[in-house]
């Protein structure tokens, strides 16, 4: 047979009937009727049924059909014949048809699985027993047999295709793909690097790119007007769910052009890649500022697919005689609130006060929280009687109470500390009493963030430092002020997940240079990690802009999979480690002393500290 002639089980259909075809794939499952053996085989394609039935078979060729074993690879000859009506089978998509074999042969057996792969049962509205519950070591240890079966086939399938979107699109948008180096310099994005020593540079080392930030941006200096490329990132961050240390994003830059060229672009990419889950997103996505999605849901990734939004009521306290708000009041505090509508049947007195106000909230890192219920036009609660009648009917009118409705408001000095409490308070209560809408998708841009962040000891990028900031004549060494500038940066964020990010860029060595400054980067080190680029800046660098898109999140989104693991091909486990080929591992004395990593003392140590 020549691969020309070979059919593909999952295309097998009554056309096909009186066909002759010639099969090749993996035995999924098998069940023996008797002397009559039926087998699933499955190919990529998907799986049809056939039968070795010895009336009509050589003996060698039946005494081989029953030495088989879940996962043999095999080859089949038979003939398509439709299945009586009674034998149908939905469960797959062949299931009208079956094979009726004249020859296998057994092109490899397989050891006895470490877990199951086959997916689709033998007979309608039979159990099948499913890989679901195998911890996800194993799966990983075995991630060549764990990708056999169909869902995992599914989605990197789904995958292949969502790339190949991204990359007609933006072909068609007149982006050029082009690769960065992987051994590279250090780009900031506020992660550790991953070194790799050089041999024959002993005792340097490039880094693995935490993203192509600064190539891409020469590429716009270098005149390619509009680049792109799926970038391997390397990241080594302390590890939460949905991270991995390698990861996938689509990065794109390109020059003149603003930020509505992005959001456009971006918008409709989106709309595509997840046109391929069945999902339909409506274009333009809504726009919300740092400081308004900070205000109102507490997050910079807000989840806009409910409401619960926050409500502010300080105004109406202002010469309130209920001596806690009245402290924190004059402390400069702040009070803010949110209506949890129709929900006093599954918030009782006893909930709000003994689960909420006195543990939920507390772990939340609040000191207390104020609750009232809406019943029969009054506000009920444990402390209402110590709001004035005025105060009541301004808090009745300002949250539109409404009978069944509860209301929590939480008081504190420091306003930061009202927006994260009440949102970690909107998430667990949408959580806890199922408001959050299933399958349906919110897309947002958060705009307008703070261009720096304070940190214990001093400040930092809140993206990274050649984002362009709104103005460029502030002084880099007034604290205040610099905390205070905006930066031209935007996050995409659906339901709750920040997708991607980027900004327009500074394209000018002088502003660039003061950024640094900020940073309090002695001029060495600006010089030592930075010089090449800043010198880049001076050759008419054109204006520039552009974003990065976490692919493996999208297509995890896209896909409704449980966690990025399940769309990528060979991923790590929760603790950065790979079980299949044991990586990280230890490494031989001979290797060290050939990167000259022996002894570092008497070495090379960059001057400097590190910044970022
Ligand atoms: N380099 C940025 C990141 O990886 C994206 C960008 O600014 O384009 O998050």
């Amino acid at each position: 047979m020549t691969y020309k002639e070979r059919s593909d089980c999952g295309q097998l259909s009554l056309p096909n009937v009186d066909n002759t075809v010639r099969l090749r794939g993996w035995v999924d499952a098998f069940r023996d009727h008797g002397d009559v053996l039926f087998i699933h085989l499955r190919d990529r394609s998907g799986i049809v049924q056939v039968v070795f039935n010895p009336e009509f078979l050589s003996s060698d060729v039946y005494n081989r059909a029953v030495s088989l074993r879940n996962e043999c690879c095999v080859a089949v000859t038979g003939r398509v014949v439709k299945r009586a009506e009674d034998t149908e089978n939905s469960n797959i998509e062949t299931g009208e048809i079956e094979v009726i074999a004249s020859d296998i042969t057994i092109l490899n057996e397989s050891l006895t699985l470490p877990f199951p792969i086959s997916e689709k049962a033998m007979v309608m509205g039979a159990a099948v027993a499913s890989a679901g519950s195998v911890g996800e070591d194993i799966r990983l240890k075995y991630r060549y047999l764990d990708l056999r079966r169909p869902t995992m086939q599914d989605h990197l399938m789904k995958r292949d295709q969502i790339m190949r979107c991204v990359r007609d699109y933006l072909h068609e948008s007149r982006f050029v793909e082009v690769e960065t180096p992987i051994l590279t310099k250090s780009t900031p994005e506020g992660a550790r690097d991953y070194l790799v020593p050089s041999r024959v540079n002993q005792q340097h080392f490039y880094a693995l790119p935490q993203s192509p930030q600064l190539f891409k941006q020469l590429l716009m200096v270098g005149g390619l007007e509009r680049y792109f490329q799926i970038a391997r990132c390397f990241r080594d961050e302390d590890l939460r769910p949905n991270r991995q240390p390698e990861f996938s994003q689509l990065d794109l830059e390109a020059s003149f052009i603003d930020d509505e060229f992005i959001y456009e672009l971006m918008e409709e990419l989106i709309v595509r890649i997840f046109t391929i889950g069945d999902i339909t997103l409506k274009k333009p996505f809504p726009r919300m500022t740092w400081q308004e999605a900070m205000d109102t849901m507490g997050t910079d990734r807000p989840d806009i697919s409910f409401g619960l939004r926050f409500i502010e009521a300080t105004d109406i306290f202002e010469s309130t005689n209920y001596g806690i708000f009245r402290q924190i009041l004059k402390q400069g505090g702040c009070i803010r609130g949110i209506n949890i509508k129709g929900q006093s049947a599954k918030l009782s007195k006893n909930v709000l006060q003994n689960e909420y106000a006195k543990q939920i909230v507390p772990s939340f890192g609040a000191k207390g929280m104020t609750w009232m219920r809406v019943v029969k036009g009054n506000l009920e609660s444990n402390i209402v009687q110590f709001f004035s009648q005025d105060e009541q009917n301004r808090i009745k009118e300002r949250f539109q109470a409404e009978d069944g409705d509860v209301i929590i408001m939480i008081a504190d000095q420091l306003h930061r500390n009202v927006n994260d409490v009440l949102g970690l308070l909107r998430l667990h209560i949408a959580n806890s009493l199922n408001l959050i809408p299933l399958n349906e998708y919110a897309p947002i841009w958060i705009t307008d963030f703070p261009l720096f962040e304070a940190t214990g000891n001093g400040i930092t990028s809140n993206h990274h430092p050649f984002t362009a900031p709104h103005r460029t004549d502030f002084n880099p060494d007034d604290g205040e002020e610099l905390l205070s500038l905006r930066s031209r940066a935007y996050d995409l964020v659906i339901n709750g997940e920040e997708l991607g990010g980027g900004s327009i860029r500074i394209n000018e060595r002088h502003t660039q240079e003061k950024i640094f400054q900020a940073l309090r980067l002695s001029e060495e080190d600006v010089e030592e990690k930075f010089g090449f680029f800043l010198h880049a800046l001076e050759y008419g660098a054109p204006p520039h802009g552009g974003i990065a898109l976490g692919m493996d999140r999208v297509i995890s989104m896209v896909l409704g999979t449980s966690s990025i693991r399940e769309v990528i091909a060979f991923p790590k486990n929760r603790n950065a480690y790979c079980p299949l080929t044991n990586a990280p591992s230890p490494v031989v004395y001979k290797q060290l002393a050939e990167l000259g990593l022996l002894d570092m003392r008497g070495g090379r140590w960059a001057q400097g500290k590190k910044v970022m």
